[in-house]
């Protein structure tokens, strides 16, 4: 009787057995807990002839989990020295590996209805997130991030972690917080706890302006700030912005971190930044 593919023992196996060593530069960090990848395919909403997207399948546990609940799994890795690994552990599962950078990836070119399930390499969690959010085919991804990360996702205005990443995802949808992740779920274990959220895209509302984005993200760029400050650094100034910020009910001396996106938009909006 051999032990489940995620068992600590197994991991070592694995990686001992085809000369690897995790790669800290890559984000490896391998779940080596059933539950919590049960718990993730589950959130993730893997279920027959659902399209899925994974970013960084590693030695494949977590991609075998959620094609076993019958989804069409695309998996997305950079380290090509996992290869004979995934031969392996994906064999006869019918998931299609593709050997690649997600940062050079084209996420439109996915089937419409897709839901990204991954454990992302922290390292470019930021930047993958608004890479699925621009893509109108991804309709959620339930990810595995810092903790932070997620805290700074699903923050409020007014709370410590509201920031730009909070006012974008929001823009887009909504932010469920799944549950968090100790450090010993990973072989090796990183140095900060994680958490499992899931992010729904609102497909409905039409894709935001890029002008917009960037206003946000200058909005909120010095968090403990003044609004009126940091539009100031983006050449907004004098009565106009007086009368945008006061137009949308805010206080003139309102922080940046106080401000909902609602509001910004507004500001945005009276400024002539976006229609
Ligand atoms: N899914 C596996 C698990 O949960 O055990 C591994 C997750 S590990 C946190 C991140 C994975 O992303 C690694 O397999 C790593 O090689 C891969 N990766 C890192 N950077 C990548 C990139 N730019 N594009 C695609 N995959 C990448």
């Amino acid at each position: 009787p051999s032990l489940p593919l995620y068992s600590p023992a197994r991991v070592r196996e694995l990686l001992t057995l085809h000369g690897l060593r995790p790669t800290k530069s890559l984000g490896q960090n391998f779940l080596i807990d059933g539950n919590i990848l049960r718990a993730i395919a589950e959130a993730g909403g893997a279920a027959p002839g659902v399209p899925v997207l994974e970013i960084g399948p590693g030695l494949g546990v977590l991609t075998r989990e959620v094609a076993s609940r019958g989804a069409l799994v695309t998996a997305l890795e950079k380290d090509e020295r996992l290869k004979p690994v995934l031969a392996d552990t994906l064999a006869g599962t019918g998931v299609h590996v593709i050997w690649g950078d997600a940062l050079d990836f084209d996420y439109a070119g996915l089937p419409p209805g897709t839901r990204v399930i991954a454990n992302l390499p922290y390292y470019i969690t930021g930047i993958l997130l608004s890479r699925f959010m621009q893509a109108p085919q991804i309709l959620s991804a339930t990810v595995l991030v810092q903790k932070e990360v997620a805290q700074r996702l699903a923050a409020k205005p007014g709370q410590d972690a509201y920031g730009f990443l909070s006012a974008l995802a929001a823009l887009y949808g909504s932010v469920k917080h799944v549950r968090d992740v100790p450090k010993g779920a990973f072989l090796p274990a990183p140095d900060v706890t994680s958490s499992v959220v899931r992010l729904d895209f609102d497909r409905d509302r039409p894709l935001p302006d890029p002008a917009l984005v960037s206003f946000i993200d200058a909005a909120l760029h010095h968090r403990r700030k003044t609004l009126r400050n940091n539009l100031r650094l983006i050449g907004h100034e004098g009565t106009p912005v007086d009368a945008a910020i006061a137009g949308a009910g805010l206080r003139a001396d309102v922080r940046a971190e106080d401000v909902a996106l609602d509001d910004l938009q507004a500001v945005a909006r009276s400024l002539g930044v976006v229609r």
